[in-house]
């Protein structure tokens, strides 16, 4: 006989990828005791060492602007950036169990494969049960709640959930970017493998199974380049006209001989430099991309996509194009990736992360409600993980409340999204409103404040101006003159252009504000004044474009500036590979590129601003929206402080600290480019928090190693005072302190 157990908890999560460990810890964090069931030994999913896709999210590796996840994601992305910033997978499984095991709400069940469902009135799933491998254990999991992050939803398909398999039509939501007719193809499952060279010549000698490439039309339509490794090659996916599922087996078959036979092309070609090249690691389980979408209250289509629409019920946002890839995948003569690209990140609702049919079931990762086309951007991992976090924090909510999924959506919307924001969640455009967050009330002063926005550095190299140049910068409460610093040898006239930026997390070139021709004199060299007395009726963001003019240098300063960022008019690589990308909608983000001269600015000033007021730290917002909505002091390199203080003596025993961590930089887990800082230089390295007490400050929180973004203290003593003053000694590197907020409880 077999050993049988029954555990019992509060929520079972199934399947730990990036969404089911997001999940697990999200509602293990809200005080709620979880079960977290994972079939294979490692946790990650398809960002594991076993498979090794790099963890992509929002910011379309660095396409749009200030877009990284932040909340756990967020956390793993800093912390992994730390500890392993040459992309090591085994480093990634094992924050990944550092993370999950720090947290005591959770039970990891580890090669536990969830193989059957129990039904209570075909509505309501009493229990899960599966077999631990190598254990020969079956266990019952029990809870009030389940979570399905399994990404195929096997528990959700089991348990009868509704669901959607294969392409839409596109009539039924509308979408130009599906077929005529639907379909039941998918998109294609994948293996990577890594490279390695021995500094010596080695030998390779295919195995008979594997393809001989040069027959395939894998040479004609795709790159195979001897130095990519990984996740470079996402091109090689197959089986998307398969069942993905039950075909599992002959897929692997085939890939495993596709990547055999890319190898020998590599080595043994003659085509290549690759004598010294072995094969370091082959994966073994397919990547899936995509199965079963099971049906929310909601279905995300295109249209929200591309609309940014901005849902009431919105519990995170994503950024990824939409990506589809043809079903046929390496085999297929068209291009890889056909891609949308909306004009920055848009919102995700809750009503798609929970079963329509089932009411104890969530969903989240690439099971969620989504149409075949809208699915082709939520499906990336960080996305992944922002609805994992979500589906957690929603569970818990429903614990709390002894409520539906649906509940939440219909009774509890408020408490769940303010309680994503206090931890952090990847949610746009809505404000804290904590009543009990104490520093809400608060008076707020600071030591020193930057009221004048000036990227002047002495050694700004000149940027002729052959192409257009761009800046985005705040408005808040207006800008009346703006100085550009260029010279010219010629006289010549220059054309600046100002534009609104559409929504407040977009930073394009929307709708034209104003434009003026400047003369400039021969030899000229200095601030050249530009009027544009713009007074929005909202704090806002400006883009400011300086147009093409070869007799004219601009300056650029290796110096970042919070909240300001500066573009080149130069597309995107991808723009330029036919082979492998197809772009339908061209978003001006595509053609306006921060990336090439990130934490670089054009040399321009505006003398009065108020967007980095220290009120700024209780105005509800904690990343870039519409302004940066952080304080923000001087470049005078000496320690700063920010007090609050209210009328009467306040309880307090927690503070919440939100730094900034500069959400524009593009972070990735995996080797797709190497962020050249360890630690984050924006963030606050050491600080100190005093309060005050019988006429003078007592400290009550030190910190000299701070690495993170967002930091919860609770003291074992409640305190009793009218002033909080936060010292901030250091960063990790950069010229100035910011901070997102500060929240007292
Ligand atoms: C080749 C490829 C390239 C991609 N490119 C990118 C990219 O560049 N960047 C990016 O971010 N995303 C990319 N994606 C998409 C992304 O990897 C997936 O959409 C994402 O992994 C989905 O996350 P998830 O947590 O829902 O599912 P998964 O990562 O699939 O995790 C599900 C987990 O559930 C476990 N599980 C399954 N069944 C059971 C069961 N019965 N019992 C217990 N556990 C179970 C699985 O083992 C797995 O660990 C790519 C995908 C592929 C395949």
């Amino acid at each position: 006989m077999m050993l049988e157990e029954n555990v019992t908890a509060d929520i079972t999560v199934i399947g730990g990828g990036l969404a089911g460990v997001c999940a697990a810890i999200a509602a293990a964090r809200l005080n709620h005791k979880v079960t977290l069931v994972q079939n294979r030994g490692v946790l990650g999913g398809n960002s594991s060492s076993e498979i090794r896709v790099w963890v992509a999210g929002a910011t379309k590796h660095g396409v749009n602007r200030y877009a990284r996840e932040t909340g756990i994601m967020g956390e793993l992305f800093v912390e992994n950036q730390y500890r392993n910033p040459e992309g090591n997978p085994y480093l990634w499984d094992a924050l990944l169990m550092e993370k999950v095991k720090e947290e005591s709400n959770i039970r990891l069940f580890l090669n536990t494969e969830i193989m059957t469902v129990k039904m209570q009135d075909h509505q309501k799933i009493e229990s899960i049960s599966g077999f631990m491998s190598g254990s020969e254990r079956l266990i019952t999991f029990k809870s009030s709640h389940f979570i399905d992050c399994s990404g195929d939803g096997i528990v959700a398909f089991l348990a009868g959930a509704k669901f959607r398999l294969g392409r839409e039509s596109r009539v039924e939501f509308n979408e130009s970017l599906a077929p005529l007719h639907e379909d039941k193809t998918t998109l294609g499952s994948t293996l990577f493998f890594y490279t390695k060279d021995l500094g010596r010549p080695v030998k390779y000698v295919k195995p008979s199974f594997a393809r001989d490439i040069t027959k395939t039309s894998i040479i004609k339509n795709r790159i195979i380049k001897k130095e990519d490794n990984g996740c470079a090659y996402w091109w090689i996916e197959w089986g998307g006209e398969l069942d993905v599922l039950q075909d599992n087996e002959k897929i692997r078959d085939e890939l495993q001989a596709i990547v055999y036979g890319i190898w020998d092309y590599i080595k043994n070609s003659g085509n290549y430099d690759a004598d010294n090249l072995t094969l370091e690691w082959i994966g073994s389980v397919p990547g899936k991309r995509e199965y079963r979408r099971f049906e929310g209250d909601y279905t995300l289509k295109q249209t929200d996509i591309e609309e940014q629409v901005l849902f009431k019920d919105r519990i995170g946002f994503g950024g990824w194009s939409i990506d589809l890839h043809p079903a046929s995948g390496v085999y297929n003569d068209s291009v890889g990736a056909q891609h949308s690209v909306p004009d920055g990140i848009y919102h995700i609702p809750y009503r798609i992360l929970y079963s329509k049919n089932i009411n104890n079931l969530f969903l989240a990762g690439r099971d969620v409600s989504t149409s075949h086309v809208a699915f082709g951007t939520v499906r990336v991992m960080a996305t992944c993980a922002v609805m994992g976090q979500a589906a957690g924090t929603a569970a818990a909510i429903a614990v709390k409340h002894n409520a539906n999924p649906r509940d939440v959506y219909l009774h509890y919307l408020k408490e769940y999204q303010q309680t994503l924001l206090r931890e952090d969640g990847a949610i746009l455009g809505i404000k804290n409103q904590d009543e009990h967050d104490l520093a809400r009330q608060a008076d707020i002063t600071s030591t020193s404040t930057l009221t004048e926005i000036n990227t002047y550095v002495a050694n700004a190299e000149p940027y002729r101006l052959t192409k257009a140049a761009a800046f985005t910068i705040p408005v808040d409460p207006q800008v009346n003159q703006l100085d550009i610093f260029l010279s010219t040898e010629k006289a010549t006239s220059l054309i600046v252009k100002w534009y609104s930026t559409g929504n407040p997390q977009n930073y394009i070139p929307d709708t034209l504000i104003g434009k003026q021709k400047i003369k400039i004199d021969k030899g000229f060299n200095g601030w050249q004044e530009v009027k544009v007395n713009y007074k929005p009726s909202h704090a806002q963001n400006l883009f400011v474009v300086i147009e093409k003019n070869e007799d004219c240098i601009l300056y650029l300063g290796n110096q970042e500036f919070a909240g300001v960022l500066s573009y080149v008019n130069n597309p995107i690589a991808e723009l330029n590979q036919p082979e492998l990308h197809d772009y339908s909608r061209k978003s001006p983000l595509l053609y306006w590129t921060n990336q090439l001269i990130n934490r670089r600015n054009f040399v321009f000033r505006v003398k009065q601003t108020n967007a980095f007021q220290p009120t700024k730290i209780i105005n509800g917002y904690v990343r870039p929206y519409g302004g940066p909505n952080m304080w923000v002091t001087n470049f005078n390199g000496q320690p700063e402080a920010i007090e609050l203080s209210w009328k009467g003596l306040q309880n307090m025993k927690q503070i919440n600290l939100t730094f900034n961590d500069d959400v524009n930089e593009d972070i990735i887990n995996l080797h797709h480019h190497r962020t050249y800082f360890d630690e984050v230089p924006e963030l606050v390295k050491a600080f100190n928090l005093y309060y005050w007490k019988n006429g003078s400050w007592k400290r009550w929180w030190s910190v000299d190693q701070n690495r993170q973004r967002h930091l919860v203290k609770e003291f074992e003593q409640p305190i009793q005072t009218n002033k909080l003053k936060l010292e901030l000694l250091q960063t990790n590197g950069s010229q100035q302190f910011s901070l997102f907020e500060v929240r007292v409880y």
